[in-house]
């Protein structure tokens, strides 16, 4: 859950999510439309899709166990390089670090060599015995991330406090590296249209290929020049919006008809029990205004 998202946005999702699922395998007999429903507002819901396909596979394959090696825990759905070795560390002290933003940049800042040159992998593995000197591995990975944000913050780092300012040669150099890498911003245009009826209906698809909005179920047009003029859509909005590092600029239409194409089905603005995504509800709330 804590995937781009931050805690506090977290937490009641947390909170209710454990109480519904107290075990693994209550979890793992719960389905899709039910895990969405509760992930509701969240977004990515590609991670509560991996997390239920993750549970029902370790109570049918590991005795309801979390795999204890790099190779069959990156078998999971969703369970990359990173997750693999959080989980490594923290449910079972394996001396393994998860390397995340916070920790590239302890690292970096202590070597004071920008990020992209380093490669942390190698790193870990070649100064293994230095790093790995206690028997609390998971408490070791957590309070790395926690120092990376607490005290060797991005911005104003506490350098005359930290106990690492002896030996850290971003500290004592005259050239600081700038460890700070701007993201690549990548721009997309979206065109979103809507079918609408007089029954205060709209017509959602199961089918749509939508890119970053999956879920979205509306249909969606890269290029809307010409194609809308031609096909009587109109134009409602324009959204801005950011999701980590890509910029979205959101055109929405929207026309009334009473035909819609075959893949489509109408479906209620007001009275709509379908998982529905927090954007999707933001355009339901626009277009029920044209009535
Ligand atoms: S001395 Fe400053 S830059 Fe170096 S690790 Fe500590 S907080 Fe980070």
């Amino acid at each position: 859950m804590l995937q781009q998202t931050q805690v506090k946005t977290v937490i009641p999702y947390f909170n209710k999510f454990t109480k519904k699922f107290k075990t693994l395998k209550s979890l793992a007999k719960s389905n899709e439309k039910e895990i969405l429903k509760m992930w509701e507002g969240l977004g990515y819901y590609r991670r509560a899709r991996n997390l239920l396909a993750c549970s029902k596979i370790l109570v049918k394959n590991y005795k309801s166990k979390l795999p204890d090696t790099i190779n069959e825990i990156k078998k999971l759905p969703g369970v990359g390089e990173y997750t693999a070795n959080a989980l490594l560390s923290l449910v079972h002290d394996k001396p393994r670090i998860a390397v995340d933003g916070n920790v590239k940049r302890v690292f970096s800042r202590n070597l004071n060599q920008e990020e992209i040159k380093i490669n942390f992998e190698k790193l870990i593995e070649k100064n293994k015995k230095k790093l790995f000197v206690t028997n609390r591995n998971a408490d070791f990975v957590e309070a790395l991330m926690e120092f990376g944000a607490l005290v060797c913050k991005p911005k104003d780092p506490n350098c005359l406090t930290c106990c690492l300012n002896k030996s850290c040669k971003y500290f004592k150099s005259n050239k600081k590296i700038k460890s700070i890498k701007n993201k690549m911003i990548k721009n997309k245009d979206y065109n979103i249209f809507c079918y609408l009826n007089k029954k205060k209906q709209i017509a959602l698809t199961k089918n749509s290929q939508i890119g970053f909005l999956k879920n979205f179920n509306l249909p969606e047009i890269k290029e809307a020049n010409g194609f809308s003029k031609k096909h009587n859509w109109k134009f409602l909005k324009n959204y801005k919006n950011s999701i980590s590092n890509l910029k979205l600029n959101i055109n929405l239409y929207y026309k009334f008809s009473n035909k819609i194409p075959p893949m489509f089905s109408w479906y209620s603005l007001k009275e709509n029990k379908e998982f529905v995504p927090s954007f999707t509800k933001k355009i339901f709330r626009q277009v029920s205004t044209l009535f």
